[in-house]
């Protein structure tokens, strides 16, 4: 683990620097405290800061205050080294924001074990954040497929209608259903139903651009949202994805299993204020509808909303 280390006095700074090398930290090292705040400001700075309380430049206690008003995600477990061991001083530099303090003089003792408190808080804290990006992810994303949920697809068709109502730009939108899906899961079981679902799903995201989404509506239904996409171009993107399912049968244990998809198409045009999203989901359903009417495996478009 990194240590930043700020001292201006020098033989101090290198019996510390001597520690903190033997125990196994890397140290990065500086003599007062502006070169402290320069480093400790960027994104990437060590978590575990060992700051001198008395520095020209900005004194310790300052750079606490400083670090704890700093809003970049990243928390830094910082241990004052004083010489001053007042109660009032010592409170006071927990106040501006360190976790820790030590006198000096100082036993090594003391402050290995200090700083082992320090890493264990920051080790903590980290599996804490993946845990909880693990759980963002999965809030917002269908773990069958990859591709975002129902809940989280709406919410960028919402988001997306706003902005190409403000920017005052086309918005098209794409809802796609499995021809025949139960036979799928009755002809070779729900299993190899979940491989064609996921290998669908990368097929869609393999032909859609990069700031377009989809996302799993329903059990076998897909919904895309184009931003900036004209009806025209929608149609070749939904037809795109056709041919990317019916060209090439997914495998499933060495079986081939062919399956069709039917789109529909729909679009919220330059100057339309007034469409909302659930009107531009039951356009694209209808136009899916139209689609299987006509023989499925096929791409409709929907009657643009009058604007
Ligand atoms: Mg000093």
């Amino acid at each position: 683990m990194r240590v930043l280390l700020a001292d201006d006095d020098l033989i101090s700074r290198a019996v510390v620097k001597a520690l903190l090398s033997k125990w196994g930290y890397e140290v990065l090292e500086v003599g007062d405290g502006i070169q402290a705040w320069d480093i400790l400001k960027e994104k990437d700075s060590p978590q575990l800061v060992l700051l001198d309380w008395m520095m020209p430049g900005i004194d310790g206690l300052e750079l606490c205050r400083r670090l704890r008003q700093l809003d970049n995600n990243t928390y830094h477990y910082i241990i004052l080294l004083t010489g001053r061991d007042s109660k009032e001083d010592i409170i006071g530099g927990l106040n501006a924001g360190a976790d820790d303090y030590i006198t000096k003089p100082f036993m090594p003792e003391e402050l290995e074990v200090r700083l082992r408190v320090g890493k264990r808080i920051l080790d903590l804290q980290q599996s804490l954040n993946e845990a909880l990006e693990v759980q963002r992810y999965q809030a917002q994303h269908d773990l069958l497929t990859g591709i975002f949920n129902h809940a989280k697809i709406l919410n960028i068709l919402e988001k997306e209608l706003y902005r190409a109502r403000r920017q005052n730009s086309n918005l098209a939108i794409i809802m796609g259903d499995l021809d025949h899906f139960k036979k799928v899961n009755d002809t070779y079981g729900h299993v190899a139903g979940d491989a064609v679902l996921a290998e669908v799903a990368r097929r869609m995201k393999n032909n859609i651009r990069l700031y377009d989404s989809v996302g799993r509506y329903g059990g076998e239904e897909f919904l895309l949202v184009l931003p900036g996409c004209s009806t025209e171009e929608a149609i070749i993107i939904a037809n795109r994805i056709l041919e990317s399912i019916s060209q090439e049968a997914v495998m499933f244990n060495s079986t081939p299993i062919a399956v069709t998809i039917s789109l529909g198409v729909a679009m919220k045009a330059v100057g339309d204020e007034k469409t909302t999203t659930a009107e531009l989901v039951q356009l694209a359903d209808a136009a899916l509808y139209k689609a299987k009417q006509n023989g499925r495996n096929r791409v409709e478009q929907a009657a643009e909303p009058s604007p």
